[in-house]
């Protein structure tokens, strides 16, 4: 899904999270997990406010284990937890409802103390387009149909979805807007797909991909492309790449935008294998605390 942001659509996008807060117990923040810091919202603070919230670590999947876990303790120094999900496979979503209740057992304790009857926690998704919110709502809510049946006539606006007995979720998830004004974020997000009719230039894009693969996983640049050295100039890493791939115009000379999205396309096919691009190393130019 491509989404024009203009300041009027993130005013109402704003305002339509505004609103569902007030129903739920709990955001849950997916982001995608190669990139968790460039696929957040940059006012969910803002907007989320002192509401609890989980934070999803979405595709791990195609994600480095290794720097998932240090995610995941980056997300914990700041307060919050964080769970590496898959939500396309099924994976970790079994933790939510666990996570949930830990961080809400104070309020639902108060809330019996008070003699309030149990009931189920009630939670809302949040995060950018493509980071995989309706693929995990459709997830969590096959489970709970394979249990309960469909319910007919039901209006579509604001309807929840079970999650075995102790979770609610509502149907339609919050879509917030990415950072798009840092460079090196849309480089990132266009990397990973999040930007699929891109406003970028592709030959930019696969630059700063070639080089974020010589910089943290040159041998895996090597072996993809059949290089026993990476070459100083990226001229001509994209003309090793174009010719052994035959990207090449009618006169034999290399076809850089063609050797651009065979590059582009093989990173997000995990050609590459499973990277991330948010380092926790360069965390601080990106912290907004
Ligand atoms: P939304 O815009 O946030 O609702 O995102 P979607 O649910 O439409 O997902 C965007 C794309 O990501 C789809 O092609 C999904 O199949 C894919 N996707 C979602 N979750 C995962 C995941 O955990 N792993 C992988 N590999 N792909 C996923």
């Amino acid at each position: 899904m491509t989404i024009q942001w203009f300041p009027g659509h993130m005013a109402k996008a704003r305002r339509q999270v505004t609103e569902k807060l007030k129903l739920v117990d709990i955001v849950i923040e997916l982001v995608d997990a190669r990139i968790p810091l460039s696929s957040r919202n940059p006012m969910v603070d803002e907007i989320v406010q002192q509401k609890p919230r989980l934070v999803l670590l979405n595709k791990a999947d195609m994600a480095d284990p290794e720097m998932t876990k240090k995610w995941i303790e980056y997300f914990k120094e700041k307060g919050f937890t964080a769970l590496a999900v898959n939500a396309q496979g099924g994976t970790g979503l079994q933790e939510i409802v666990k996570s949930s209740k830990i961080i809400l057992s104070a309020k639902f304790e108060r809330m019996k103390a008070k003699g309030m009857n149990p009931r189920a926690i009630r939670a809302m998704i949040v995060g950018i387009p493509n980071v995989g919110k309706s693929t995990i709502i459709n997830r969590l809510a096959k489970k709970n149909i394979a249990k309960t049946g469909n319910t007919p006539g039901v209006t579509k606006a604001q309807q929840w979805i079970k999650v075995g007995k102790e979770l609610e979720l509502l149907d339609t998830p919050g879509i917030l807007w990415p950072k798009f004004e840092d460079q090196e974020i849309g480089y990132k997000l266009a990397l990973t797909g999040a930007i699929k009719d891109t406003i970028l230039n592709l030959q930019d894009i696969s630059v700063y991909g070639l080089r974020f693969l010589e910089k943290h996983y040159p041998e895996r640049l090597k072996n993809r492309y059949n290089m026993d050295e990476i070459p100083e100039e990226i001229v001509d890493l994209f003309d090793i790449i174009g010719k052994q791939r035959g990207c090449l115009m009618a006169g034999g000379e290399i076809n850089y935008d063609k050797t651009s999205e065979l590059i582009i396309r093989d990173i997000r096919d995990e050609r590459l294998g499973k990277l991330t691009f948010d380092l926790p190393e360069n965390l601080s130019k990106y912290d907004r605390d």
